[in-house]
């Protein structure tokens, strides 16, 4: 083992939670290993269930990772080739490769600078007549200005797909994040809000047409056995990944909690060190819950990729979210977009920086991390003179 200063600071430290709920987990794993259903079955259901309760939607439809959840929505609306679906282009691959994989058109908008989500105003101008869905992104675990996008969405009477992934719990004029749109995909990807111990999504619709079309879709489209209504594939969840969730379920509203707390714990230290005007911090926009998937800064005056070099080699964890806007991406270069197209999500990709987050992060992690930064920025202030 390498030895890690008593100072290091992880991005996200899974291993105190698995330690506080050990007997809880272990026995759950035991219970779906002797009962011999280790694919769908009883276990998914119920976590379907109780996701959707959580959500306040009525169906949910569980699958392999956040990515299949997004794929079973596009699928279930039938878009493919010809069609063309909105989305920021400054968000996770997935978002974009989803769309892409269907062969239809990603479209991509430009963000908001305050909150990084996309931009109303610019979905309304890249409507068109093969427009067949607003698939919004609820970056870093703040839902996205959804008023504007449900008047437009009612005009040109398109359903909006909620990509969720980092925002569950979250909420917009008290509604959660999931059913603010005709369906919510959401992924239990160990660091999201709600993490497997492995890869595990799910979908969320009150639609229970479209709940029935995916749940078809995730067995290859096969209803009844060996005969294929749908193109469908393999995005089955198994049952150890969801027993393992329901067993963590309940704790959710207080990780939200704690994961709220060590934000504002952030705030203030960033104030408390003289750093408002280095580390420009999250902005949380009105109506929201804000869930804090990820704590993420604008480092300002280029010193982004300094800081970094800086941090990690103090052992503190932090990362870029992300370092590219999708239509930078290599693999999209042939939607011919270009650098310039997106200023605010290509700014965002330039300054951004992810600081340790997770909802047992406690106040004295947090003080190194924002003292490391404190270093780093006083240093680099003296240089410029
Ligand atoms: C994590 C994530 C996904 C994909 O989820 P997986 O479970 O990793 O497939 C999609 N979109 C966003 C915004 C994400 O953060």
């Amino acid at each position: 083992m390498s030895a890690t200063p008593s100072t290091a600071v992880p991005l996200c430290d899974l291993l105190t939670q698995y330690r506080s709920l050990q007997p809880q987990l272990e026995a759950a794993v035991t219970r779906v290993l002797a009962s011999g259903q280790v694919i769908l079955g009883p276990e998914v259901a119920a976590l379907e269930e109780e996701i959707a309760a959580y959500c306040n939607a009525s169906h949910g439809v569980g699958c392999g990772s956040g990515t299949e959840a997004i794929s079973l929505a596009l699928h279930a609306l039938e878009i493919g080739p010809g069609d063309e679906v909105i989305l920021p282009a400054f968000t996770f691959f997935a978002t974009a490769g989803c769309v892409a994989r269907t062969g239809a058109r990603p479209v991509f908008v430009d963000i908001d600078p305050a909150t990084f989500n996309l931009d109303p105003e610019d979905v309304a101008a890249k409507i068109t007549s093969r427009t067949k869905a607003i698939l919004v992104v609820h970056l870093f675990g703040q839902c996205a200005e959804m008023t504007p996008l449900w008047r437009i969405a009612e005009r040109y009477h398109l359903p909006i797909i909620e990509d969720a992934a980092q925002a569950l719990g979250a909420e917009y004029q008290n509604k959660r994040a999931g059913s603010l749109g005709l369906m919510g995909c959401l992924s239990f990807y160990p660091t999201k809000n709600l993490g497997a111990y492995g890869d595990a999504g799910l979908t969320v619709t009150s639609d229970p047409a479209l709940a029935a079309r995916m749940a078809c879709l995730r067995v290859h489209g096969m209803e009844p056995r060996y005969y294929h209504k749908y193109l469908g594939w393999n995005a089955r969840l198994d049952a150890v990944q969801a027993c393992l969730l329901r067993v963590k379920l309940p704790y959710l509203d207080t990780w939200i909690g704690q994961r709220q707390a060590a934000a504002e714990r952030y705030h203030a230290l960033i104030e408390q060190h003289h750093l408002t005007d280095w580390l420009e911090r999250p902005t949380i926009a009105p109506d929201r819950r804000h869930t804090f998937n990820q704590y993420v800064v604008r480092v300002a005056r280029g010193e982004r990729d300094a800081l970094v070099r800086h941090l990690k080699s103090e052992g503190i964890g932090c990362e870029i979210y992300y370092p590219l806007a999708l239509h930078q991406q290599e693999c999209l270069a042939y939607l011919g977009y270009k650098t310039g197209d997106f200023p605010v999500s290509e700014s965002a990709s330039r300054c951004v920086l992810a600081l340790p987050m997770f909802p047992e992060i406690t106040a004295a992690q947090q003080e190194r991390v924002i003292a490391s930064c404190a270093v780093h920025l006083r240093r680099a202030l003296r240089r410029a003179g």
